[in-house]
């Protein structure tokens, strides 16, 4: 019964996404007399091919799109396309950065009328990818540390604030051994060696989790873990042969300690399945899953609830999930007093990065919001009340400020403010002090751990 009750809220979040999409979508802005217009993707099809002989890969994404302004439509892709195709017709593509120089994006190279597209994109596949006499490793893991590392380092993507519905149709040609796939996604064998994975249509260019590894690669243990709703989750935890350390034992047990801890703090679990990847430092979160060291697989799947659950819409949104995530991990403190302030809520606009004063002033924020709301029980219970009522809505952290003010009746908006609005102070942006703790891989460094 609460099972039903969840889908039936899962469904009515979905009639809203594309609204969601709408009001969140970035304004458009002037580029070399170019008006560069940002799209609401409605739906993306990725056909990816691996060709075990010639030792190449190439995704092909079709993708349906919605301009609501005449101009130049964007799209994001690190890697130079080989073709492209807008509404049927061969066009060229253009990088640009916009205007404070936040990020790097690219345009399509044709003024087009406001309304439904098709943008078809052939790339190479490169990054993450290595070729063996026994198969291919390929994964499509991400940062949000470093502008362009969600989906778009790999193949044609929107920015992270569109939810898109997406379906990979993978196929691994002249392949001698099985490939196994581990992702988020429901997988159907189309053949022995095609795949077809299909994503909910609340995910983003930030939560998808796809790595494939050649039967016999990797170590894992499948098993399901019941929620408060009565669902049988599945779940699987795995890491590579070639790792020197691990215990799928003691990877399992940590995983459904975890599992039941954050369902009895913000509810059921989120999402329909679980897979835990252990390799490598720090950790990256996806909906569902993450590839993490064993010290932070409690933060990245809180990441499941914040971050891949309830959604930043932007860069500047970003850090929230961060300095919640950093707050459990230090018990939940509650601080009266806080001294200092930091920017991270106002970056430059098209800011898609996560400003890293999240894991150390933004969780004494956190702390001291705890007790500013202790008459209301503290903060938790607004964090429980944002997974039911706001998942997989993508937010504005003024949004966010908003619903707490509401739903806690204590206004909030000046400390926000005073403490995450600042400029010029001890705590600005420091890309390059990465935390040790939730250190996050850069795509070079995770090519190790394929
Ligand atoms: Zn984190």
């Amino acid at each position: 019964m609460k099972f039903l009750m969840i889908t039936a809220l899962m469904f009515a979040a979905l009639a809203f996404a594309g609204e969601n999409d709408k009001s969140h979508t970035p304004k458009s802005f002037e580029v070399s007399g170019k008006k560069a217009v940002f799209a609401d993707f409605s739906e993306a099809t990725y056909y990816i091919n691996y060709d075990l002989n010639q030792k190449i890969a190439s995704v092909k994404a079709e993708i349906i799109l919605e301009t609501t302004e005449a101009g130049f439509p964007v799209f994001d892709s690190v890697v130079a396309p080989t073709s492209v195709l807008f509404d049927g017709t061969s066009v060229t593509t253009i990088e640009a950065r916009t205007p404070n120089g936040e990020t790097t994006l690219r345009l399509v190279n044709k003024q087009t009328e406001a309304g439904s597209h098709t943008l078809t994109v052939i790339v190479p596949l490169s990054a993450l990818i290595d070729f063996s006499d026994a198969g291919v490793k390929s994964a499509f893991w991400t940062s949000d540390l470093d502008e362009r590392n969600f989906l778009e380092r790999y193949m044609p993507a929107n920015f992270e604030f569109d939810q898109v519905k997406m379906n990979f149709v993978v196929k691994f040609l002249g392949a001698k051994n099985k490939q196994v796939i581990y992702t988020n996604g429901n997988i159907t064998e189309l053949d022995s060696n095609t795949f077809k994975i299909s994503y909910p249509s609340y995910y983003t260019s930030s939560s998808i989790f796809f790595h494939t590894v050649p039967q016999g690669a990797t170590t894992e243990e499948r098993f399901t873990l019941k929620s408060i709703d009565g669902r049988d989750i599945p779940a699987v935890v795995y890491f590579s042969k070639s790792s020197w350390m691990g215990s799928l034992a003691n990877l399992k047990t940590k995983t459904t300690a975890v599992f039941h801890e954050l369902e009895s703090d913000y509810g059921p679990f989120p999402h329909p399945s679980i897979t835990v990847l252990q390799a490598g430092a720090g950790g990256m979160e996806y909906c569902g899953a993450t590839m993490t060291d064993f010290s932070a697989l409690g933060h990245e799947l809180f990441h499941s609830y914040f971050a891949r659950g309830v959604m930043p819409a932007n860069g500047n949104a970003g850090w929230v999930d961060e300095a919640l995530a950093s707050w459990r991990d230090d018990g939940y403190q509650t601080i009266s007093t806080l001294s200092g302030s930091s920017a991270m809520s106002s970056h430059e606009y098209y800011t898609r990065t996560t400003d890293t004063a999240a894991y150390s002033f933004g969780k004494r924020f956190m702390g001291y919001l705890d007790s500013k709301l202790q008459s209301k029980g503290g903060l938790k219970p607004f964090m429980r009340y944002m997974v039911d009522k706001k998942v997989f809505s993508p937010f504005y952290v003024e949004e966010f400020i908003k619903e707490m003010s509401t739903f806690t009746g204590i206004s909030v908006e000046a400390d926000f403010k005073k403490y995450t609005f600042g400029s010029g102070n001890m705590f600005a942006r420091d890309l390059k002090s990465n935390p040790a703790i939730h250190r996050k891989m850069t795509v070079k460094e995770m090519q190790n751990y394929l």
